[in-house]
Order: C-alpha cells, then structure tokens, then sequence
C-alpha cells in the first residue's frame, strides 16, 4: 500500500515559489541596509544622547557609549 505522490505537485511549486520570493527579498534587504549604510557614512551625525548609547536624530546611526 504505497501513499501516492502525485498530489504533492502543487505544494512542490508553492514552496519553490516561496523559496524564490525569500531570496529576492533578502536581496532586496542587503540592497536597503546598503543604502541606509551609505546615508549614515555621509550623514554629518546630530546625536542625542541617552544613558547607555547615542542616536543621529538625522539618519538614525545608533552606537554605544561603552565599548
Ligand atoms: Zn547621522
């Protein structure tokens, strides 16, 4: 008594389909936080201070005041 596995044609595309749309998104988010790099490496920081770090008000470029 074999399953049959023909019906799995559809979820076999839908993952695939997934699969495809993950990677184009991670690509789409390597080229965002590229740009977001970009912007902060030219922005002439404005920071706000808080107790344990300090944030650019302009480009948002967060580091810590501890190192
Ligand atoms: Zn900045």
């Amino acid at each position: 008594m074999g399953q049959p596995f023909t019906n799995n044609s559809f979820e076999d595309k839908k993952i695939e389909c997934l699969q495809a749309e993950i990677s184009l998104l991670q690509q789409n988010i390597k080229h965002l936080e590229q740009q977001l790099s970009e912007i902060q490496q030219s922005c002439r920081h404005v920071f706000k201070e808080s107790y344990v770090m300090r944030k650019c008000v302009k480009c948002h470029f967060a580091e810590s005041k501890y190192y």
